[in-house]
């Protein structure tokens, strides 16, 4: 199956937005598709290339929509407001022109004033409105205007059917700008990104300076990175020292101080003296391009209140339309029965205006867009600060969690392991244990073996594996190696006198026989007690300590930490056993560093990692990454979430209410037209500003 994300542009309505998404989806071999209307892009996955061109194909041949590299961002709506201009200085004029004017000659000049009024912007809706009935489209915003417009105009309404062209213009051009303004809190977003960078490479046996793009860098380039210039790529430093901002990455301005050897991670700005660095990933795998990569595709996994939306949407115009129609036929003739005067036309345009009162808020446009968008704006809202998450139905669940479980190193713990305390068995030389542990913990990515790093190994070692949950074994000169903790040994049948510590025990075994045993210990986060109990303020009910480690090291983090319940000495499928019974308990939040977690990541309701940017297997099984290895951005993106939720419930309530409301008024015959589409027109503003409240 092939994954891909197009861009789009020309799209300008979120119903369309749904529609090309159905055809799109009904395409032989096409998978799924998900196309977000805020950002214009569409997320497929299909079976071959050769569908690839027939998406193409029906989204280039679809309204005035375009298959595009990049989107241009739209500031300029100066065409909209020159029609709208006139439209309202001819509107005016003719108001009142007609109310004073008392000779034939001026209502004549006050009637053409109004046409103008409606041409000027109602032409571009009729265009519309022809080329979308040709293709059968009816039920679209477009087509409703023109009907109600032009059925004002035939009650002799003039006034009325003018205003309501030029009320939904004006309602239009606002909300495209308000979207655009949403898009624009991404687009900052996306200037983490540099757009040049300065390598150092070797042509011709001279080493020359080239200015080059960040995807041009390849693994071992010598890059130059001045001050005030962004990491393009991630690599090492090569320089003594460096001073970075790494707001780009945690959303908080902080100074980041790093040595010679240490990991640069792109995006960051350099804010001390100019350094050189090795690029050790390309652009794509680096942070930044992880990031944004992510963070764009990010709306495309559709949280259930849009999808809720877009269904109701796909019959709730159709069954207004209809009810519009009922009131304009049936309802006349029920009057006339129930006056005892049989059909009258005076009522039946009394009844034609309240069906017209229908169709003009037919539109679900408030759901439409203000839903999406609010997502949409929650997503960016977590970028600013640090948190990516991968698609909104994750910050429904956020919303909902009501049970953490944290794994415990590297999670509620720093991960930076450093050797204690050595305990060796008669005969044996710490020096040569150490090295003997050293050997094989050169290939494990578990925090446990940074404590090692600085120690000697030796080389003949064969056939190194990794036990997740318990340790790593190796061959040496044809005996067998067991480096972990006390499950392992007992695994192997192993006696030997167990030791009791607070801190992780790593046991050495070599033929059989335990050598001895190294106490590695790291400390708890700073911020992890304070963190914890801001979850318990935010309505998460349970905090569980998932861990492979010892249960009574585990139970001092856990004190420390404010946790009170505690699952120790887990292997990986004991972790996946108690997440999954949690999960039968409540919505499950897990938080882990993905490194031997990757199983229950992905059984959990929702997986949130840990800072490992570095680490693909980390982001590929998880669905919220903080890029930070900060726990606070934990609440805070349960903070975001339940805003985000609470606001699209607003909407919904609120625009479903308003609809219901016009239409009982238009039955009623209290709403006139114009104040029908002024109404809806606010509504539909007032729920996109809304949305646009999340940011904040
Ligand atoms: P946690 O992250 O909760 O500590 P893990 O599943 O990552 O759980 O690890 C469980 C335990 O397995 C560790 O506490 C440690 O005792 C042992 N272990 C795992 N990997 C290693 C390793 N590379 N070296 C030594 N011990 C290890
Ligand atoms: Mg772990």
């Amino acid at each position: 199956m092939i994954k891909k994300t197009i861009q789009l542009t020309g799209l300008d309505c979120a119903n369309c937005a749904s529609e090309l998404e159905r055809t799109i989806e009904k395409i032989e071999g096409v998978r799924s598709a998900s196309l977000t209307f805020v950002n214009q892009r569409l997320y497929v996955e299909y079976d071959n290339e050769s569908v690839w061109e027939k998406i193409v194909y029906a989204a280039n041949h679809f309204e005035e929509v375009h298959v595009v590299e990049k989107v241009e961002k739209r500031s300029n709506y100066t065409k909209e407001w020159v029609r709208i201009g006139v439209s309202v200085f001819c509107f005016l004029l003719g108001f009142l022109l007609e109310r004073f004017g008392n000779s034939i000659g001026i209502k004549i000049g006050a009637y053409i004033a109004y046409a103008i009024a409606y041409v000027s912007v109602g032409f571009s809706v009729w265009v519309a409105t022809c080329k979308n009935v040709a293709k059968g489209k009816i039920f679209d915003e477009n087509f409703l205007m023109t009907i109600a417009s032009v059925g004002a105009v035939c009650l002799g309404e003039i006034f009325e059917g003018v205003a309501v062209m030029l009320l939904y213009t004006l309602g239009e051009t606002l909300q495209s700008i308000a979207v655009e303004a949403s898009r624009g809190s991404l687009v900052t977003l996306m200037e983490m990104k540099s757009e040049k960078t300065t390598a150092l490479r070797k042509t011709d046996g001279k080493t020359a300076l080239f200015e080059i793009s960040p995807e041009e860098v390849q693994i071992g380039d010598k890059l130059i990175v001045k001050t005030g210039e962004r990491i393009p790529v991630d690599g090492v430093l090569l320089s003594d020292k460096a001073e970075l901002d790494m707001k780009a990455l945690t959303g908080e301005t902080e100074l980041g101080k790093r040595t010679k050897g240490d990991e640069l991670l792109s995006g960051c700005i350099n804010v001390g003296a100019v350094f050189q660095m090795q690029a050790m990933r390309i652009y794509e795998h680096s942070a930044v391009g992880r990031i944004l990569d992510m963070v764009e595709n990010a709306a495309a996994g559709k949280a259930a209140p849009e999808k809720f939306i877009t269904r109701f949407a796909r019959i709730y115009t159709p069954v207004v339309c209809a009810l519009a129609l009922i009131l304009a036929i049936v309802a006349p003739f029920l009057n006339g029965v129930f006056i005892g005067a049989g059909f009258q036309f005076v009522n039946a345009s009394r009844w034609i205006r309240s069906a017209l009162t229908f169709l003009v808020v037919s539109c679900p446009c408030a759901l439409v867009i203000s839903v999406p968008l609010t997502y949409f704006s929650g997503i960016g809202a977590c970028a600013k600060s640090g948190i990516l998450v991968k698609g909104a139905t994750y910050l429904d669940t956020v919303a909902k969690a009501d049970i953490v479980a944290f794994d415990k190193t590297g999670t509620l713990t720093e991960g930076n392991f450093t050797v204690c305390k050595v305990i060796t068995e008669e005969g044996v030389l710490q020096e040569d244990l150490l090295s003997l542990v050293a050997t094989v913990e050169k290939n494990s990515a578990h925090p446990i073996a940074q404590a090692f790093k600085s120690y000697a190994s030796i080389d003949n070692v064969e056939d190194i594996q990794e036990l997740s949950g318990r340790g790593v074994t190796g061959v040496v000169d044809g005996k067998k190696l067991l480096v972990g903790n006390a499950k392992l040994l007992q695994e192997y049948g192993i006696a030997f006198s167990k030791y009791e510590s607070p801190y992780t025990l790593v046991y050495v075994a070599l033929d059989g026989k335990c050598l001895g045993v190294v106490e590695v210990g790291d400390k708890i986060k700073e911020e992890a007690k304070s963190v914890v109990e801001a979850l318990r303020s935010l309505g998460i009910k349970r905090s569980v300590m998932l861990t492979g480690d010892n249960a009574a090291r585990a139970q001092k983090i856990a004190d420390e930490a404010g946790v009170y319940e505690v699952n120790a000495e887990l292997l990986p499928d004991g972790k996946l056993q108690s997440a999954e019974k949690l999960k039968r308990q409540g919505t499950l939040l897990y938080v882990g560093d993905g490194i031997n977690d990757a199983p229950v990541m992905v059984a959990a309701d929702c997986a949130v990692s840990m800072g490992k940017l570095g680490s693909a297997a980390a982001i590929e099984a998880s669905d919220l990454v903080l890029v930070s290895d900060d726990l606070n951005a934990l609440p805070r993106v349960i903070r975001i979430a339940k805003k985000t939720r609470r606001i699209v419930m607003q909407n919904i309530v609120f625009s479903i209410i308003m609809k219901v409301a016009f239409m009982a008024l238009g039955v009623a015959g209290i709403l006139q037209l114009w104040l029908a589409v002024f109404a809806d027109v606010g509504v539909m503003l007032l729920a996109v500003l809304n949305s646009l409240r999340v940011q904040k």
